[in-house]
């Protein structure tokens, strides 16, 4: 999962990107850079590296990032290892000079590449799914420059979206005509058009959530379609094409999890959606607690997400609603590592119970999602280690059984805590004394859109997926990298 940002007709769009990128970092937290383009020198300008945006231009860089024309990306590295090759932006020179950013995952990524190597003689230097996006893109507009720029390109990505399969949202550059930007013919990464009128024409911005326009002060205008292509000339005409019939299959774990509170996809608003999951998941607990003749004393979040949650499903159940996770806000990204065996006390590190608020009492305690286990088996003894009388655990996703090839950290089902497994044999291994996960048939009322991508929760997959394939081609990352959603959720806990 990634965060991306494109800029066009704002005067120094590279350094605006700088606090845009901020207002995205909860979507990657491994790397991240800018690409930008000035039109008058005809020059590209990149800065990009491993770490957090404060660190990536800690020394003002992108005061140096120069030109009205700019491409930003956060980047969580879920295919591509963690090294230098693989951050994004990326870039190609020919044709034209090309600048591209993306989220989401390439699913039949050895197919792509035999296809670049059998078909075109190109070879990929990296891990990268965006390097595929990008050649892919050139082989296009190279095929096809006899044609207008908007035409070429139209063609370009229509081959792209029949060949390359997945989940992505992709913002590009090309130098001297423009940027453009387009998803895949399911939607199912999120992506954005903002505008701000200029003159009589509109500057316009891309990109992965709502805030970023609220920071750069641009009105938001709509969602970029599944298959659409939008391109704006160097003039700031817009040029739109639909590349696809296909109705969106948007992500349902961005309402659950991943966007930021204050984001809006499809027009449903994050908040309000986690206020909804909040009150089906107190229906639902309510039914248990009704059942098993059971009570509660006091409800608590894990912080942050499931903060909103927690809060109304408090006010539903009529319980005391407490904050008993103290967290640590100033442990500083160091800590943070790939090394499975440090995951734990990196949990230990950001959350102390407040022993006070926990001692003797029945807690039902809410998270957003339960994927591993890890952090929500180590949250669970804590409380029970501080006094807790019984530990009850409510998710406001339903159970997560499947792996996620579309760009969510979590690609093998087999490391899923609820994979195979019952609700009795969950509660058993993460030592809580219930369990009540969102139901599978409440999700599309909860979120309020009928044809989401769950295929994590019911194995229904958007695009079919070569399980195996994939997980040969992508062996060494997934090795060596050694980390889950789990530990995105514990970089978020900072
Ligand atoms: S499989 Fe799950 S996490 Fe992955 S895109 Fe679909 S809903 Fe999102």
């Amino acid at each position: 999962m990634c965060g991306v940002v494109g800029l066009i007709g704002e005067p120094s769009a590279g350094e605006k990107l700088y606090p845009a990128l901020f207002a995205l970092q909860h979507r990657g937290q491994d790397a991240a850079g800018i690409l930008s383009y000035d039109f008058d020198q005809n020059e590209f300008f990149l800065h990009k590296d491993i770490g957090l945006v404060q660190d990536v231009f800690s020394s003002a860089k992108y005061q140096d990032m120069q030109g009205s024309m700019a491409l930003g990306h956060t980047r969580y590295s879920t295919i591509g290892s963690l090294n230098k090759d693989d951050i994004q932006p990326m870039f190609l020179s020919y044709p034209h000079g090309i600048g591209m950013v993306h989220n989401g995952n390439v699913t039949n990524y050895k197919e792509v590449v035999n296809f670049l190597r059998e078909r075109e003689l190109r070879k990929t230097f990296s891990q990268s799914d965006l390097e595929l996006l990008l050649h892919m893109t050139g082989v296009g507009l190279a095929d096809h420059k006899d044609k207008t720029l908007p035409q070429a390109l139209s063609l370009s990505v229509q081959s792209l979206l029949s060949k390359v399969e997945g989940a992505y949202s992709v913002i590009g550059v090309l130098a001297d005509q423009g940027l453009f930007a387009f998803c895949d013919q399911n939607g199912i990464r999120p992506l954005l058009i903002g505008r701000k009128k200029q003159g009589d024409k509109f500057s316009y911005c891309f990109s992965s959530e709502k805030q970023v326009f609220q920071v750069l002060e641009y009105e938001y205008w709509r969602d970029v379609r599944p298959g659409e292509l939008i391109f704006i000339d160097h003039q700031l005409d817009i040029h739109t094409f639909n590349l696809s019939e296909k109705k969106a299959r948007p992500c349902m774990f961005e309402w659950i999890y991943f966007a930021g509170s204050e984001s809006e996809w499809h027009g449903r608003p994050m908040y309000e959606v986690r206020l909804k999951l909040g009150e089906i998941l107190a229906e639902e607990f309510q039914k248990k607690m009704h059942l098993e003749q059971f009570d509660i004393d006091i409800v608590t979040p894990v912080p942050d997400t499931a903060r909103t949650s927690a809060i109304r499903l408090a006010e539903i159940l009529q319980k005391p609603y407490r904050e008993v996770l103290a967290k640590n806000r100033y442990v500083q990204r160091s800590f943070i590592t790939h090394q499975a065996d440090l995951r734990s006390l990196m949990v230990n590190l950001k959350l102390l119970p407040i022993e006070s608020q926990i001692k003797g009492k029945n807690i039902l305690l809410v998270d957003d999602s339960v994927v591993r286990g890890t952090t929500s088996k180590r949250i669970v003894k804590l409380l029970k280690e501080a006094g807790a009388a019984k530990v009850y655990l409510a998710s406001t996703c339903p159970a997560i059984r499947h792996a996620c090839y579309y760009g969510i950290d979590f690609p093998r089902s087999e490391a899923l805590v609820a994979h195979n497994k019952t609700d009795l044999q969950i509660a058993d291994i993460l030592g809580v004394d219930g369990i009540q996960y969102l139901p599978l048939n409440r999700l599309n009322e909860g979120i309020g859109i009928p044809n989401l991508c769950s295929a994590c929760v019911d194995g229904d997959y958007v695009v079919p997926v070569n399980k195996d394939d994939f997980l040969s081609h992508h062996k060494s990352n997934l090795k060596n990298k050694n980390t889950s959603n789990e530990e995105v959720k514990a970089r978020r806990l900072q």
